[in-house]
């Protein structure tokens, strides 16, 4: 049989067959991935072979299919040895807010230049739409087209009262989406509106959040009922750690990796370089001040660390 992997607690695995029946799996024997060390050698998100030896009510995977994507990160703070926190993942949706709290745009670019780096397609929710008084809903519409107008989707909702709800939900249907987010966004509150049976705990300090915090290879994928996953990373405050050399930070830039074979210098860092195309852009108002800033941000910290490990907050 054949499934996706929709559960993992290390030792044990939950999949999904196509037909929408959960098996609880085990591993047979060990499983290597080419490249990289790694902690679990499964995660949400792969696909799998699986055998049902008769009587049994347990199954065996036996086969992981090729990935799409993963994402990993550190198996703890000063190791070189990795977790995967999730495969094939289709999405990767950062839910901000620009009140209580406001995300900040370094946090913003910092996810999308990582998510780009993964060759994952991102997109941006901003919650609680219903608290946004006139000049907040100023900031949004900045926020809003500053994204939108280098190619971001962006998505305006409110958990609290459902407002977009439905529209988020046909974005969703029958992908894997990843959600990211600083804590106090409305990530739980958010997936509870699209599936009110799963009624997870909201606020601060709620159990939901403090649950997954050292069990770091506890991850879930949660079954929308319009078709489509949702994967949260309780407790994982990595979205990924990436190989950065300076000159590819231009690259995660949508703006800028269109203009980037009329550089003079197929090295160039935008920075001093003469005959540069991006700082022309930036000149002719073509690339926003505030991304390039952004820009500027990653490009020094790249730069300074040589590897990059971005954290969530
Ligand atoms: P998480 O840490 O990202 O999972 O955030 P929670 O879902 O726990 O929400 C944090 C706080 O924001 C809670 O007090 C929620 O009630 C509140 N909240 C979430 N969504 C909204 C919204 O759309 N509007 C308003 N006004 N409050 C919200
Ligand atoms: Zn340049």
């Amino acid at each position: 049989m054949e499934g996706l992997v929709t559960k993992t607690t290390g030792s044990w695995y939950i999949v999904r067959t196509g037909s929408g029946e959960h098996y609880k799996c085990k591993l047979k024997g060990r499983f290597k991935i080419k490249g990289i060390k790694t902690t679990n050698p499964i995660a949400v998100g792969d696909r799998v072979d699986f055998d049902l030896p008769s009587g049994q009510d347990v199954g065996v995977i036996t086969n992981i299919h090729e990935r799409d994507n993963y994402i990993i990160r550190k198996a703890t703070r000063l190791s070189k040895i990795f977790s995967i926190i999730a495969a094939n993942i289709d999405q990767a949706f950062l839910v901000v807010t620009v009140a209580l709290p406001r995300t900040s745009i370094g946090f913003i670019d910092r996810f999308l230049t990582i998510a780009e780096a993964y060759h994952i397609p991102s997109q941006l929710i901003f919650n609680k739409v219903d608290i946004y008084d006139d000049k907040l809903k100023k900031l949004h519409e900045k926020y809003e087209s500053l994204y939108s107008g280098v190619g971001y989707s962006c998505h305006s909702v409110s958990a609290l009262t459902g407002e977009n709800i439905d529209k988020l939900h046909a974005v969703l249907k029958r992908k894997i989406n990843l959600f990211s987010g600083h804590s106090g966004v409305g990530k739980s509150a958010l997936i509870n509106r699209l599936d009110p049976s799963l009624n997870l705990k909201t606020g601060e300090l709620s159990g939901y959040h403090q649950k997954g915090k050292h069990t770091t290879t506890f991850t879930e994928m949660i079954e929308l009922p319009s078709g489509g996953f949702i994967i949260d990373t309780p407790g994982i405050k990595e979205f990924g750690i990436i190989d950065f050399e300076p000159w590819e930070v231009s690259h995660r830039f949508p703006e800028m990796r269109v203009l980037l074979n009329d550089c003079r210098f197929n090295n160039c860092l935008h920075v001093h370089e003469s005959q540069c195309a991006v700082k022309q852009a930036l000149e002719d108002g073509k690339i926003s001040p505030i991304r390039y800033q952004s820009y500027l941000n990653i490009l020094n910290h790249v730069e300074e660390e040589g590897l990059q490990e971005w954290e969530m907050e």
